[in-house]
C-alpha cells in the first residue's frame, strides 16, 4: 500500500493512497455525491489531499460551487414567489421583516447571497401562515413594547412616535 507523511499533523507514513472513492459536497444539511475521487488520506487526523494529475480536485470544487449556487438560486425564488404572495415590495420586506441594508431583499432573491436563516425560517412560516403578516405589522408598531415599558418603568411616560 501506498503510504506517506501527512502534511497536515506530521505522522510518519499516516497518508494512504484511495481512488474511486466517493465524498460528499455539503451546505447546511444538504449533500451531493462527487464520485470517482483520487488522493490521499491521513489516518490520524483525517485530512484529504486529492491527487494533483487527476480532475479529482477540480470537480470536488465545482460541486461544492454548484451546489451553493443552486441553493442560492432556489432560496432566493422562494424568497421572492413568498414576497410577492404577500403583496410586498422589496422595500416593505425591508423595513417589515429584516431591518437590513436597502438592496437586501433584491440580492438575495437574485440568488447573490443567502437571505439570513432567521429571516429564511420567518418568509416560510409566513408562506404557510400568511395572515401573521398582521400581526408583525402590529408588533412593528411598537404598542407592545410600549406597553412593557410602561408596566417596568412606570416613572417615565413613553409614547409611540407618530
Ligand atoms: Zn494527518
Amino acid at each position: 500500500m501506498k503510504t506517506r507523511q501527512c502534511m497536515s499533523c506530521g505522522t510518519q507514513d499516516a497518508m494512504q493512497h484511495f481512488e474511486r472513492r466517493s465524498l460528499t459536497v455539503n451546505y447546511k444539511n444538504l449533500s451531493r455525491w462527487v464520485h470517482d475521487i483520487a488522493g490521499w488520506e491521513c489516518k490520524v487526523c483525517g485530512e484529504i489531499i486529492f491527487d494533483n494529475d487527476t480532475d479529482s480536485a477540480e470537480r470536488y470544487s465545482d460541486a461544492g460551487d454548484q451546489l451553493l449556487e443552486d441553493c442560492f438560486q432556489v432560496m432566493g425564488s422562494e424568497m421572492k414567489r413568498i414576497r410577492r404572495k404577500l403583496h410586498l415590495t422589496q422595500k416593505e420586506s425591508v423595513k417589515l421583516l429584516s431591518g437590513a441594508g436597502h438592496n437586501a431583499f433584491s440580492r438575495y432573491e437574485r440568488g447573490e447571497i443567502p437571505p439570513p436563516q432567521a429571516l429564511f425560517t420567518l418568509m416560510r412560516l409566513l408562506d404557510r401562515h400568511p395572515h401573521l403578516l398582521a400581526e408583525i405589522q402590529a408588533m412593528n408598531e411598537g404598542a407592545d413594547l410600549k406597553r412593557l415599558l410602561a408596566a417596568r418603568f412606570p416613572e417615565h411616560e413613553t409614547v409611540l412616535a407618530s
